[in-house]
């Protein structure tokens, strides 16, 4: 779809779905849904819809398909690769979830929870825990971001090594497709072996599918004990051994296991009030370490003496602080879930969400400081993030004084030189956040032809308008 404009009767129809109120078309009601967090993509779009209900989902949907009016959903738009930002010079119309955020129901019997795509994911974790139960998806962004967009997005976040992403969070789906029809998909089944999975192919589709508009959700008992550390380590040699340690300890109990440098850590704590560095000398690495245990505080206890124990006597852990309070637990986290926006005040910063298998964690990130410090001498480098799950986010911040244009004008040169360390480790160059429209081009390039034909096909299938976020993912 590339209508650049749509006409005013067209507009009307999609008002009258959801009322004057819920259609938004100000320049200034509109301007905070056409820009991402990042300040990479400014869109365009004529019109913002709320909906209510399924019903006028639907009927937003089965409108624009009669009309071929692009739509772009979106919910908290925290996405970091700009897939819930209307295309530039288009006339996309933005569906917006927000007024669909209830809870449906609990279930803690059956462990499940079934919310609207527009429920704050923050809610829902306060929902079950009331319940006494855990929804374990957790991000810097859940006090923003929807159930929507995460399953959209297959988020994965700082419980990933324990619980899974999204995917594995995710029972069933009920879903608006781009024409109109609803899939109620909501199931509550652990085991479901009736032929394709359909879920599975809305989830991490990046709203190029269709709507999701309910979700039934995997709770989990409330861990009884809890422990967090910060340790100070020489290497990322040792933050891997140390990681397998812990790992054949702790077993389904690690819930986190966290790598920063040592730039991380000076920024976060030059930067971000409040964060100050647990430990008395600077260490070159540094993990936090996260332990949930499901009998007792004491057993969360004993395991994370006896990780930290074995850590020292093994020459890998240099020093240790263990939170005493659940204050201190969270204030490490806050400092680890800050790194990201305490690279914003050090000037430009080139992103990239990469995984490789966790056993390649050492050699990529030597390979890739070497390649990066020869192209851009002087480059810092901040790569950071869920070591446990082979997932870096690995940043680079413009050297002290450098023009940032002129650094963020070598974006694609540094995504290039880092991606290909990537590949060749056997990784993926999106790990968690998705592709969007920032690396559907790279996309393209890297995967095996076969494999876009087959994704192109799908969309085909789900969309035959092309009305479904276009552009987003894969170009038809
Ligand atoms: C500070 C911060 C920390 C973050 N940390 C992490 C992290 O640790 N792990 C991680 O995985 N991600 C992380 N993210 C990015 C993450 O993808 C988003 O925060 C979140 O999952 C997206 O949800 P949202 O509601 O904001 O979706 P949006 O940004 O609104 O949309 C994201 C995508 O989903 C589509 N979409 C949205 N709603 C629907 C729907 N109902 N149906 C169909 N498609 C839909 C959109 O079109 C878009 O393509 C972080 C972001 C920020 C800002």
């Amino acid at each position: 779809m590339s209508s650049t404009s749509i006409s005013a009767e067209i507009i009307d129809r999609f008002t009258a779905i959801v009322g004057e109120r819920y259609a938004l078309r100000s320049e200034a009601d509109l301007a905070p849904h056409l820009i991402e967090n990042r300040g990479l993509y400014h869109g365009s779009s004529p019109l913002l819809l709320k909906p209510g209900s399924v019903g006028e989902v639907s009927a937003i949907m089965k409108l624009a398909t009669e009309t071929g009016t692009a739509i772009v959903p979106q919910t908290g738009n925290t996405g970091l690769v700009g897939g819930q930002t209307p295309r530039e010079g288009k006339a996309d119309i933005i569906l917006s979830l927000e007024r669909m955020n209830k809870i449906r129901d609990v279930d803690p019997v059956a462990n499940v929870l079934i919310a609207d795509g527009g429920a704050i994911l923050a809610e829902v974790q306060k929902a079950a825990e009331a319940h006494g139960r855990l929804f374990p998806l957790s991000l810097g962004s859940e006090g923003s971001c929807r159930i929507g967009g995460n399953l959209s997005t297959n988020a994965g976040g700082t419980a990933v090594l324990a619980y899974g992403n999204m995917r594995q969070l995710c029972l069933g789906l009920e879903v608006v497709l781009p024409t109109g029809e609803i899939w109620d998909g909501l199931r509550r089944l652990k085991k479901d072996n009736t032929g394709y999975d359909l879920r599975d192919l809305f989830i991490g589709a990046e709203g190029t599918l269709g709507i999701i508009t309910g979700a039934v959700l995997k709770l989990f008992p409330q861990p009884l004990g809890h422990q967090v550390a910060f340790a100070g380590l020489s290497s990322v040699e040792d933050a891997l051994a140390f990681f397998n340690l812990a790992s054949s300890l702790c077993g389904a109990s690690l819930t986190g296991f966290e790598l920063m440098p040592r730039f991380g850590v000076e920024i976060t704590v030059r930067h971000i009030d409040g964060v100050r560095d647990p430990l008395e000398t600077p260490h070159d690495w540094y993990v936090l370490i996260d332990i949930s245990t499901s009998d007792s505080a004491e057993t969360a206890e004993r395991m994370m003496n006896a990780v930290l124990e074995q850590g020292f006597e093994a020459g890998l852990v240099q020093d240790a602080a263990i939170a005493a309070s659940v204050a201190q637990q969270k204030a490490l986290w806050h400092m680890r879930e800050s790194m990201s926006d305490a690279q914003k005040p050090e000037g430009g910063s080139i992103k990239h969400d990469v995984s490789v298998p966790v056993s390649k964690v050492p050699d990529f990130m030597r390979e890739a400081g070497e390649a990066v410090l020869a192209a851009m001498p002087g480059a810092r480098i901040c790569a950071f993030g869920h070591m446990g799950d082979g997932n870096i986010h690995y940043n680079i911040s413009q050297p002290v004084g450098a023009d940032k244009d002129a650094f963020i004008a070598r974006w694609h040169e540094m995504n290039h030189i880092v991606h290909a360390l990537v590949l060749a480790h056997g990784g993926s160059i999106s790990a968690e956040h998705g592709i969007g429209q920032l690396k559907r081009d790279e996309l393209a390039s890297i995967r095996p032809a076969i494999e876009m034909e087959l994704m192109r096909r799908i969309k085909r299938a789900f969309d035959p308008a092309g009305i479904m976020n276009p552009d987003k993912v894969v170009s038809l």
